[in-house]
């Protein structure tokens, strides 16, 4: 065997190691309802939506099949559609406004705060007119949005809040979890996403026990008992078998949110003398590190640079939403959200996973100073 150690890729996320400590587990779950064939609202689904409910700190979680379809059910339930205007982030993926476009209501794009990335309350209030019904904020990779000013501002102007907490699975700011702040909030279990399924899935949650009932008829055909139908209904239910699959990382997301966490905290240690600018924590916040997102102004060669060494990056998201085709008519505020524009070519998402190790951090950490160093050797 050779001594000469090959470097080891470091990919920007690896799946694979979570799931094999868990597929004994899942594997068995699986089985049961196999055997069972509840494949559609097995008790599983019944079963998560409980303890989701509980993590968020909200009193109900109706699981639907992915986030996308989170978003959407969540603006049905709330009565908005044609005519209406909702307001979100230009920075998102563009699910986010996709969801909004599937209501038939119009986005409008808002531009974001240099520090944290996130929609920028004083935008929110400039966007406002009188077809306004609610606000999106996106809890963009893993840090809370301004929720305190955000929800003063629906509260003056009598809108809904919907948050898209598709990466902030247990973000808290000042004491309150992700998804406990909005009238409803969206989740989505892509596999890729903090809490992920073997495929899609995703979950609304509220307090609000008549809008939890709109949303469990929304996702089932809008069926009240079998055969009747009260409203426009959609098929958009979340499978047994995810369910399976949620339920036992259920038990791990609290210590993989800590490693996340930890791994960020490497980070920071090993770029400390970099003159890069790195994530900041806001005060009060709980940040839960779905990306850790730098800002280079050579962000495309770094990349390349990190490419070659087998370090895998990622960019969220490289053209503002605003640039995509479905939404080159959507009203931006200010006009070409100028902060997303000049952001979208700086950010770069470093590896970020629950199992990185102190090791793997301190290789990219390095690579990425063996690249401003070459830089600024021109
Ligand atoms: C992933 C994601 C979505 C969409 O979720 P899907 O489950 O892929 O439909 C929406 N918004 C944000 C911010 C996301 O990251």
């Amino acid at each position: 065997m050779s001594t000469q150690q090959q470097p080891q890729s470091i990919p920007l996320v690896d799946l694979a190691t979570q799931s094999s400590r868990i597929k004994e587990e899942v594997l068995a779950r699986i089985g049961r309802v196999i055997d069972k064939a509840n494949y559609i609202l097995g008790e599983e689904v019944a079963e998560f939506e409980a303890e989701f409910a509980g993590y968020c700190g909200v009193e109900h979680c109706v699981g639907v099949a992915n986030g996308t379809d989170a978003i959407h059910m969540a603006l049905r339930a709330l009565n908005i559609g044609p005519g209406d205007e909702v307001i979100t982030a230009a920075n998102s993926f563009a699910a986010t406004a996709l969801a909004i476009a599937y209501s038939g209501a119009a986005p409008v794009l808002v531009d974001i705060c240099e520090d944290d990335f996130n929609i920028d309350p004083d935008m929110i209030e400039r966007a406002i007119t009188d077809k306004t019904k609610a606000i999106i904020p996106v809890h963009l990779y893993g840090q809370p949005a301004r929720m305190q000013e955000i929800l003063e501002i629906a509260e003056r102007h009598n809108l809904k809040v919907i948050e898209d907490s598709a990466q902030g699975h247990g973000g808290e700011l000042n004491g309150t979890r992700c998804g406990a702040f909005g009238d409803i909030a969206c989740f989505s279990f892509y596999p890729g996403k903090n809490l992920g399924a073997f495929g899609d899935a995703g979950a609304c949650v509220t307090r609000d026990s008549e809008l939890a009932e709109k949303l469990r008829l929304l996702r089932n055909y809008g069926q009240v008992v079998k055969n009747r139908h009260d409203l426009l209904g959609f098929n958009c239910r979340l499978d047994t078998v995810q369910a399976c699959v949620l339920l036992t990382k259920m038990q791990f997301i609290e210590e993989w949110t800590e490693q996340r966490r930890q791994v960020a905290q490497w980070y920071r240690e090993e770029l400390a003398d970099s003159d890069l600018l790195l994530p900041i924590e806001k005060s009060g916040a709980r940040h839960v590190y779905h990306l850790f997102v730098i800002r280079h102004p050579e962000r495309d060669l770094l990349m390349k640079f990190l490419a070659e060494r087998k370090i895998f990056c990622g960019v969220h998201y490289p053209n503002p939403l605003p640039t995509a085709q479905p939404f080159a008519l959507a009203r931006t505020v200010p006009d070409n959200v100028p902060v997303c524009t000049q952001l979208s070519s700086e950010i770069l998402s470093l590896p970020m996973y629950p199992e990185m190790t102190r090791r793997q951090v301190a290789t990219v950490a390095a690579a990425v100073q063996e690249f401003s160093l070459e830089t600024v050797r021109g």
